[in-house]
């Protein structure tokens, strides 16, 4: 992680938030390089799940609404994260991930039954702590752990649990009263749940169909960290796909399937997802089924993405009444499945895969089409006027290409500093897929050599067919 963590800073994809100002804990930036990565990231998946289907439609909604829809949707009530506090230094922790759990793990409790007793416990705390706290007070004591900041022995205790909700909060006008109270929103979904009839009578959808969204969420972590894995303010990218109830298995497991071949176009190494089932009393408080798509993070087994059967119990708790109705029949409540995909998760896991050190260099070895750059191009000297000449006219070339083209991004650099070897180690670093050299043989066969990022192998390609040539690859 710590090299993931520098290279990102070094090379401008990512950097610590307003780290002028001595930094805000846990915020990050993203560097002009780290924008074309997200924004590949995003626009990748648009064109897979909106663009290129018929039955999936896209909003872009505000990110604060009106606080009936937390009200509605049991965000005020139930979107909690139990909370310890340590009587002696007054840190706050995580309940379950931080406290409890790898406290079982490393203290003899390891076995699977133990964990399985924390996951009910946990689950049930979540629902009614104090009902979970009679019911396994002993447990709950035992499985504390020394507090992590201060190190004092037991100094967290049960009596010091509570529950802490994620919404962030502020105030919208002047004044800050209680009646100007709002919450940035927690999750994209509840947008695509109260535009339900607005896109129905919009576009004509019948079911199943669905609706998508890419963009900002926050949550008050308790404790964020690992990087850009938990921040406060993150973006999502989330489909509410309606269905009839009696779809929901076929369409949960269409849904799982199309996550798998998503984590497959990020260049993730299938053997390193494990799907893991949440069980009865650790769901979110709207699901009947979930997955969560885990990833081995340098730091532990943790979530990338979920898969969720949100019922009708958003649609329900916003629309009075029915909301769909097809020429026969009654009018009815649809059902959903939800896919949800972090965006800076997969900016991550995209970084953690394509990391590689190889002899002397270091190489990001990203797909293609998640490249910033899928090309560099470099004249072989840089006191040459008529290479320098031509190879500006390759990039001018390419550019022009890129601005034009609608299907294939080819966003390309220019390079002319130090020499040549210098300059593809400095690409290979950036994850750049192709390096373009004009050189004195250009000059005269209008041809350049193309540098393959992973192979270090050179071939020649005539200028005329480069742009063809380089579409082809990348996409
Ligand atoms: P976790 O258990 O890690 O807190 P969650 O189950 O609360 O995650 P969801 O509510 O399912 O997460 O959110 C959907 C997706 O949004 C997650 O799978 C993850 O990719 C991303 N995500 C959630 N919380 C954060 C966060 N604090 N920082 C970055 N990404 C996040």
């Amino acid at each position: 992680m710590e090299k993931i963590v520098s290279l990102c800073k070094r090379r401008g994809f990512i950097y610590p938030g307003s780290e002028i100002y001595g930094g805000l804990a846990n915020s990050w930036d993203y560097g002009p390089l780290g924008t074309e990565l997200k924004n590949n990231i995003k626009n990748l998946w648009w064109k897979r799940f909106v663009q290129s289907r018929d039955d999936i439609v896209g909003i872009d909604a505000a990110l604060i609404m009106n606080p009936k829809v937390w009200e509605a949707s049991g965000h005020l009530k139930n979107f909690t994260d139990p909370l310890i506090e340590c009587e002696k230094c007054h840190a706050r922790f995580r309940a379950g991930d931080t406290l409890l759990m790898p406290h079982i793990a490393t203290h003899g409790g390891s076995d699977e039954k133990s964990i399985e007793n924390a996951t009910i416990a946990l689950g049930l705390w979540q629902k009614n702590p104090e009902e979970a706290m009679n019911k396994y007070p002993d447990q709950f004591q035992k499985w504390l752990a020394d507090c992590p900041k201060c190190a004092s022995k037991k100094s967290v205790s049960i009596g010091f649990v509570k529950k802490f909700n994620l919404m962030l909060k502020t105030f919208l006008g002047p004044a800050e009263e209680k009646t100007n109270i709002v919450y940035f929103r927690p999750e994209t979904a509840q947008a695509m749940f109260v535009n339900f009839k607005n896109v129905l009578q919009t576009t004509r959808k019948t079911l199943p169909f669905g609706i998508a969204q890419v963009g900002k969420a926050f949550r008050n972590e308790i404790t964020p960290g690992n990087f850009i894995f938990r921040t406060r303010e993150f973006e999502q990218m989330e489909i509410e796909y309606f269905i009839r109830e009696d779809d929901w298995e076929k369409y949960f497991e269409y849904w799982r399937k199309e996550m798998i071949e998503w984590i497959k176009e990020l260049g993730v190494d299938i053997k390193k997802i494990h799907e893991a089932e949440i069980p009865d009393g650790e769901r979110a408080h709207y699901s009947k089924r979930t997955i969560d798509f885990e990833y081995e993070f340098p730091f532990g087994q943790k979530e990338l993405y979920g898969l969720a059967y949100r019922t009708d119990f958003d649609l329900k708790n916003h629309f009075k009444e029915a909301p769909y109705k097809e020429e026969e029949g009654d009018a009815f409540w649809p059902h959903v499945i939800e896919p949800t995909w972090g965006v800076d998760r997969s900016i991550l896991v995209a970084l953690l895969e394509a990391y590689h050190e190889e002899k002397d260099r270091v190489v990001l070895k990203l797909p293609p089409k998640l490249a910033p750059y899928k090309a560099a191009v470099f004249p072989l000297l840089a006191n040459k006027p008529e290479l320098i000449k031509k190879a500006r006219e390759v990039y001018e070339m390419l550019k022009s290409c890129n601005l034009q083209s609608a299907i294939c991004n080819l966003s390309v650099a220019w390079d002319d500093r130090g020499n040549i070897g210098k300059r593809y180690y400095s690409q290979d670093e950036i994850g750049t897929p192709f390096c373009i050299t004009v050189d004195f043989e250009s000059l005269a066969n209008d041809d350049v050599t193309v540098r393959d990022r992973d192979t270090a192998k050179q071939i020649r390609v005539k200028i005329s067919e480069l742009t063809d040539w380089l579409i082809d690859k990348i996409s």
